[in-house]
């Protein structure tokens, strides 16, 4: 049986990548030891760092001004470094927040200067709604804003890059990076948790523009410290080697499917699927407004809250699994990153149709 994976994260990873890694385990290239086994220091192992960074690059079209960082600590080691490496700008932080991840990521930022909430999700006729940003809206002496593109839990997609005049934008893309092209040179900071589309979690990629490198406050632990990060090539400690090295290898599979225009439609492919699948039941339920639904993590309920445990059963039963909402919204979400192959979601919406015809 198939086993189709929709874990929110840590996250399937593609089949190619796990076979390859599976392959060279116990012996990278001809050393006879596991690339976890070997100096991070060593020329082999920079050339893969270095050939990461580069593939990332060419993906994301980064342009020079822009340090690519691989950073330990996931997302929420961000929420911390953020704040305390943008503190020298300003004494308060602009926040969107739109879910519970940015919601995390302003109550973290307020430990060390004060962040300012511009606004937040609304709820219309029953649904959500991210509001426009707009300049006028944001102090300009603030030292950053912040919004997160897309929200893991709520299934919230933020699609505009806001307004915000002369302040900094970072964005928490931590679970839509790489699933669409990004124009880069709109961010001050954009930063990712690694465990969803870029390889294992523990490792956040971190890609921030040069003249935000230098205005940290002086307490940032030297290993936090993007400059410092910067200076030492992601060296500073030791990376997490492994991960790094899955991460390269995904990069090399998002390019062998065609780069980030080509998977972008695989993904809305995926999720007009399924968001279609809801809409024409009468019985799923999705509480987001169309505009900001994620492509990413679909989230929906049951008519009936006694109907979620056999419905995860009998998905279960058929291989696909993890389809469990987060405890925060209950229901159910099918978390579909890059690596999910459009068969596993076309699986899961046959199963869905059938199971509504069988519960009505
Ligand atoms: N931001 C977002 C959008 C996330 O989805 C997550 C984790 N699911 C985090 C931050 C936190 O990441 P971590 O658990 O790696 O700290």
């Amino acid at each position: 049986m198939t086993i189709y994976n929709f874990c929110a994260g840590p996250a399937m990873l593609p089949v190619d990548v796990m076979q390859q890694a599976q392959n060279e385990l116990l012996d990278w290239q001809g050393l006879g030891r596991s690339v976890m086994e070997i100096s991070h220091r060593s020329k082999e192992y920079i050339d893969l760092a270095e050939q990461a960074e580069q593939d990332l690059r060419d993906l994301l079209a980064i342009p020079d001004n822009y340090k690519v960082l691989f950073a330990h600590g996931g997302g929420r080691g961000q929420f911390a470094a953020v704040p305390m490496n943008l503190q020298g700008r300003g004494k308060t932080a602009a926040f969107l927040t739109t879910g519970s991840w940015s919601q995390d990521a302003f109550d973290e930022a307020n430990k060390y200067l004060s962040s300012n909430l511009v606004a937040k999700t609304e709820h219309k006729d029953g649904l959500s709604v991210v509001p426009s940003i707009t300049a006028e809206m944001i102090n300009q002496d603030a030292a950053y804003f912040h919004y997160c593109s897309n929200e893991t839990v709520d299934g919230i997609e933020v699609n505009t890059i806001p307004e915000t005049g002369n302040v900094p934008i970072v964005v928490d893309m931590s679970s839509n990076i790489l699933s669409k092209q990004l124009d880069v040179s709109k961010f001050g900071v954009i930063y990712a948790g690694a465990q969803k589309n870029i390889g294992p979690s523990g490792l956040a990629v971190v890609i921030v523009r040069d003249d935000l490198l230098d205005s940290a406050m002086a307490e940032t632990p030297s290993f936090m410290k993007y400059q410092t990060i910067a200076k030492f090539n992601s060296m500073y400690n030791t990376p997490p080697t492994y991960s790094w090295y899955l991460a390269g290898l995904v990069f090399k599979w998002l390019k062998a499917q065609g780069g980030l225009e080509k998977i972008a439609v695989v993904n809305s492919q995926k999720a007009e699927l399924l968001y279609q699948c809801i809409d024409e039941s009468d019985f799923y339920i999705n509480k987001v407004h169309p505009d900001f639904r994620s492509k990413m993590n679909v989230t929906f309920h049951l008519p009936n809250t006694d109907l979620d445990s056999v419905f995860l059963e009998q998905a279960e039963a058929i291989g696909l699994v993890a389809l469990k909402g987060h405890r925060k919204v209950g229901g159910m979400r099918a978390s579909i990153y890059n690596a999910m192959p459009l068969e596993g979601v076309i699986t899961l919406t046959n199963f869905m149709q059938e199971f509504a015809r069988r519960h009505k």
